[in-house]
């Protein structure tokens, strides 16, 4: 397959100042289009997107936004409008995890999980999709979690949030296919960042993670749905390391 060239189209990537984000941003930006990032410390976003801007052919440019707050994330679109005037593509990547059983669970624990989990996609997705209805076109990719299927003790707040995700991916699918936006939930397994969660390696050696997923993974998946033809809609993407510790 020739590499995919995006030159001239737009995306927003959240949670990009690291992980799993900053290497779809890397790969998005590779490729050609313009990238919009986010994420709440705004220094660590600058570094960020600094480093990208420089490889890039496009212009990859950092607007710190809290995805919590809605007024935040419109501001993130109209930004990425003034700048580019459309927005192509929508990664919603940006997430927390919180792990503990519900009695443990303090309020505004639950509500960070919930907000940015699900709220804050809910959000951009909003402010987003007039834009791409517009253009007849658009691509909205969130970042979902095999923790969006599979239930865990302990996973109530971030079970939640990611079976929550799936459902309102699925159904924002139905709504917009007809518009030429298409939807797609990738859903992976461990991943080898600094995301705290069961198995994950959270500030330890990452040596002690090569059974897990790497960032470019994820990233390389999101490339490859970029390029499918505009008939073709991969909807639900489940990936997982391919030989994890036996149990
Ligand atoms: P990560 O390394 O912790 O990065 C999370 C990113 O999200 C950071 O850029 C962070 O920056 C940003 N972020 C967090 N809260 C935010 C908010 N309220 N507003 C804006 N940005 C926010 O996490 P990751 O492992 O790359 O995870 C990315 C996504 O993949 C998440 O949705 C996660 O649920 C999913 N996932 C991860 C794994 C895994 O094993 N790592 C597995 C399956 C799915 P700031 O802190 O500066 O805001």
């Amino acid at each position: 397959m020739p590499d995919l060239d995006l030159s001239g189209k737009t995306a927003i990537v959240t949670g990009a100042s690291k992980g799993i984000g900053f290497a779809i941003a890397a790969s998005i930006a590779r490729s050609g289009a313009n990238v919009v990032m986010c994420a709440r410390n705004a220094s660590e976003l600058e570094e960020a997107a600094a480093r990208l801007d420089a490889l890039a052919s496009g212009t990859v440019l950092g607007r710190p936004c809290d995805l919590r707050e809605y007024d935040e994330v419109r501001r993130l679109v109209d930004f990425t409008i003034e700048h580019f005037d459309r927005v192509d593509i929508l990664v919603n990547n940006a997430g927390v995890g919180a792990f503990a059983p519900v009695d443990d669970i303090d309020v505004e624990t639950w509500r960070q999980v919930i907000e940015t989990n699900l709220n804050g996609v809910f959000y951009a997705c909003r402010e987003s999709i007039p834009h791409m209805r517009r253009r007849g076109s658009g691509w909205i990719i969130n970042i979902g979690s095999l923790a969006g299927k599979n239930p865990f003790a302990g996973g109530a707040a971030y079970n939640a949030s990611k079976f929550g995700l799936l459902g309102f991916t699925e159904a924002m699918m139905l709504d917009v296919r007809h518009d030429g936006i298409r939807v797609s939930c990738v859903m992976p397994g461990s991943v080898a960042t600094h995301f705290s969660g069961p198995g994950s390696h959270g500030g330890k050696s990452a040596s002690a993670a090569d059974w897990k997923l790497q960032p470019e993974d994820i990233a390389e998946m999101v490339l490859d749905l970029l390029a499918f033809d505009s008939r073709a809609l991969p909807s639900r993407i489940e990936m997982r390391p391919s030989q994890p510790p036996k149990k």
